[in-house]
């Protein structure tokens, strides 16, 4: 039987990182939630007002119609369709998927599309795909047919490009411009799982990471003095099939949900896109090799094992 979790999913994607601006006296923030690229959105403004939420909502908005699988007349869908397309926001993306996807040895890839659609993760039909239409679907996968050249992207023909693991993070890349031409000193803007902690006058963030497995208390702590911090988790989008959990991040060796014995990963890094694929890439390589990649970027990460172990790597 499939379980359908969308809810829980979204409940408990806010719920993972809780923020503690305790360090800003004297500057009630301005607080504004809402929701778009499929999840929670939550804003805290120190200086701002409604007025650059709705700027900050109108920029997400224009990223989810570039970036979007299911609105129909996205430049994605355009791209999945035609083969090709000059949108800035898809071309940026790309290029964060390309790189993690080259440093990861392909762990990382942004062409599973085909495949994720058949799991459909987050939708009331998700199923347990057959063996032979995953085998049909693996055989679109492949980051090395993107290439961008003269300021165009072209994927492989019958390719389904999903940027599902970098958007949220770089989402929050293209509110930090905002924010550093807006004057507003401080902000922590979450996108789902991608989190942006603004500024650097107070003393530090502390950012705490929900105990994954409900307990309802924080299962590690740390202070970032600013910049993006993104999760990856089985328990996001995911469904129960006879006693067996399956989850929407993939192993591009198998087409089937990654099993590496983590529950979670959490990466700080210099950007959000970045966060945002390196979350993704060390889910699916598991710990070892997930180390070994953070370090490639001098990027931080928080791992939780399924029983319960949790791991820190980096500078956090
Ligand atoms: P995230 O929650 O950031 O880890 O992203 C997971 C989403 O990225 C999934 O819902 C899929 O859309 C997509 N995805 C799944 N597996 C992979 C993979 N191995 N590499 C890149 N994207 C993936
Ligand atoms: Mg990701």
């Amino acid at each position: 039987m499939c379980v359908y979790n969308r809810l829980t999913a979204l409940i408990l994607c806010a719920a993972l990182l809780l923020v503690l601006p305790s360090c800003i006296k004297g500057n009630e923030p301005f607080i504004f939630t809402s929701v778009g690229m499929g999840t929670v959105i939550s804003l805290k403004l120190y200086g701002g007002d409604e007025n650059n939420a709705a700027e900050i909502c109108a920029l997400i908005d224009e990223i989810e119609r570039a970036s979007s699988l299911t609105i129909e007349d996205s430049a994605l869908c355009g791209l999945n369709k035609t083969g090709q397309t000059d949108n800035l926001h898809l071309i940026r993306q790309a290029e964060v998927c390309v790189d993690v996807a080259e440093s990861s040895g392909g762990a990382f890839d942004c062409t599973l599309g085909a495949v994720s659609g058949l799991w459909n993760f987050g939708h009331e039909d998700c199923r347990v795909p057959a063996e032979d239409e995953i085998a049909a679907a693996m055989k679109y996968a492949g980051y090395e047919k993107l290439a961008l050249n003269d300021g165009v992207l072209t994927c492989g023909e019958d390719q389904t490009v999903d940027f599902g693991a970098v958007g949220k993070g770089y989402a929050c890349d293209v509110i930090k411009e905002y924010l550093d031409a807006s004057g507003i000193q401080n902000a922590v803007i979450s996108v789902g799982g991608s989190l942006l902690f603004y500024g650097e006058k107070n003393a530090g963030w502390t950012v705490g990471i929900k105990d994954p497995f409900g307990s309802g208390k924080n299962i590690f702590t740390f202070i970032l003095r600013q910049g993006f911090v993104s999760t990856s988790g089985s328990y996001e989008r995911c469904f129960e099939n006879d006693g067996i959990l399956y989850h929407h991040i993939l192993s591009p060796d198998s087409g089937y949900p990654a099993r590496t014995g983590l529950v979670s990963v959490t990466v700080a890094a210099e950007s959000g896109a970045l966060s945002d694929a390196l979350s993704t890439a060390c889910f699916v390589l598991g710990e070892e090799k997930g180390k070994e990649l953070l370090e490639r970027y001098s990027a931080s990460g928080v791992f939780i094992r399924e029983d319960g172990t949790v791991n820190v790597y980096g500078d956090i």
